[in-house]
């Protein structure tokens, strides 16, 4: 008798070349992903644990607490003052944030630019503010790092976000990847294969860091469509950096997220002339809402507390230059927008609607015994798998349309029900027209999956 994940192979495997249509659905019609009203989804991890995307707020998706070097924190905590100073000091500045309508910041620091997620997740205790972290990985290699494949870091990373990071038990909520002037050298590139992979593997998104004077973040995307990665999961960061309108539409219709995210960067026009000034990024955020993008753009400030990457006094003469600090977009570019005539309601869409609507693709809880995952791959850019004991529950539907939802119950313990083979071979069925590839594999080698609520089954 085969058992249950020889069962399920050998369904997986007779779905791939069975084109017995299921007319019981409505026929999907393309996404219009561009034009799609932002809508809610999912469950966010944040380093105080998973919150429902709803109560993320308004959120900055582009900050760091610390920019630093792996290491570096426990090695010399007196560079930033010692570790309770430096705490106190972020602590009162995100309390002072949070009482200025801040709700969520998304710290978009990896491991090689010293990401230390305990003193985030204190932070974030002690002032209420939720912060997201990252996996991923920026410019700067180790050896370790560098020797490895795309798949062994997309391994790493689809770690760090089932297991969560170090021994904590907390996960990262995005995916952060980086490319800048040195262009996609071939670490960078596996990098960036390796986040494609990751977010396919687990529904998690993927922000990055981009030059967009040498138009980077076509090259990410070249990148992560060769991956098979949905354009919606994915947001390009720095974009304010051009307002080459060519470059910026460009990527919007491919379907991306542009991060508006460097707005503080801004404040070196006075001492760079060629750098665009934040009123001028602010000018493109405003074109960019009229030529009807207001769905796909991401505000942020760019900002930190902390930085020892940079030579010592650095920040002393950043905060000099931006005494706003992390509440410099509140205080000064939405003011701005306003004045030009963008509306609430298009700021609330771009800082609390578009961030809590960002599609997830959660494999919440797939339950061990099934030895089966789903793989979605473009444009199905809903799908969850949920279960509660003692029952698998699954559906997929469409951002446009909602016209595809396929419920699937069974009993965990036993052997899936015609109701399950049926949604294997929906999923075959939906998948051409969709022009998406579904894969559906044994899972073996996962103890654990992370469950919306935060508990953990075996
Ligand atoms: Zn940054």
């Amino acid at each position: 008798m085969p058992t249950r994940r020889e069962f399920l192979t050998q369904i997986a495997a007779s779905a791939a070349l069975t084109s017995a249509p299921v007319e019981a659905l409505q026929s999907p019609t393309p996404a219009a992903q561009t034009t799609a009203a932002p809508r809610k989804s999912g469950i966010v991890q944040t380093v105080l644990g998973p919150i429902e995307a709803s109560k993320l707020g308004f959120t900055l998706p582009h900050e760091h607490i610390c920019v630093s070097s792996p290491g570096f924190w426990q090695a010399w905590p007196e560079f930033f003052g010692g570790r309770a100073n430096f705490i106190r000091k972020v602590v009162d500045k995100l309390k002072a944030a949070k009482n200025e309508g801040v709700d969520t910041i998304v710290d978009v620091t990896p491991l090689d630019i010293g990401r230390d997620i305990r003193l985030l997740a204190e932070v974030s205790r002690q002032s209420g503010v939720h912060i997201v972290a990252c996996t991923g990985h920026w410019l700067a290699p180790s050896l370790s790092m560098n020797a490895r494949t795309a798949q062994e870091l997309a391994d790493f990373f689809v770690l760090e976000i089932e297991r969560g990071i170090e021994d904590t038990g907390i996960k990262p909520g995005i995916i952060k990847v980086a490319t800048d002037q040195e262009g996609v050298t071939p670490f960078l590139e596996k990098a960036l294969r390796a986040a494609a992979l990751a977010s396919k593997a687990t529904g998690i998104p993927v922000t990055t860091h981009t030059l967009a004077a040498a138009r980077i973040g076509e090259k990410q995307a070249d990148i992560f469509e060769s991956e098979g990665l949905d354009p919606a999961m994915v947001c390009l960061g720095h974009c304010d950096d051009t307002d080459d309108m060519s470059y910026l539409t460009g990527l919007l219709k491919r379907g991306y997220t542009l991060g508006m995210d460097h707005m503080t960067w801004g404040l070196r026009n006075t001492i760079d002339s060629k750098i665009l000034s934040w009123q001028q990024r602010a000018q493109c955020v405003k074109k960019l809402i009229e030529a009807g993008f207001g769905n796909q753009l991401f505000l942020s400030n760019d900002w930190y507390f902390g930085v020892s990457i940079a030579p010592t006094g650095t920040m002393d003469a950043s905060e000099k230059n931006n005494p706003d600090g992390l509440l410099f977009n509140t205080r000064k570019t939405i003011p701005y927008l306003k004045e030009l005539g963008v509306t609430d309601q298009q700021i609330r869409t771009i800082t609390r609607d578009k961030p809590s609507a960002v599609p997830r693709l959660r494999l919440i809880c797939w339950p061990k015994a099934a030895g089966v995952i789903a793989e979605p791959r473009v444009n199905l850019s809903r799908t969850t798998f949920r279960t509660s004991r003692p029952s698998c529950f699954a559906f997929i539907s469409h951002p446009a349309t909602h016209s595809i939802r396929v419920p699937c119950t069974f009993p965990v313990s036993k052997r899936p029900p015609i109701s399950f083979l049926l949604y294997l071979l929906t999923l075959r069925h939906i998948q051409p027209r969709y022009n998406a590839s579904f894969t559906l594999l044994t899972h073996s080698n996962h103890q654990n999956y992370s469950c919306g609520s935060g508990e953990k089954r075996s």
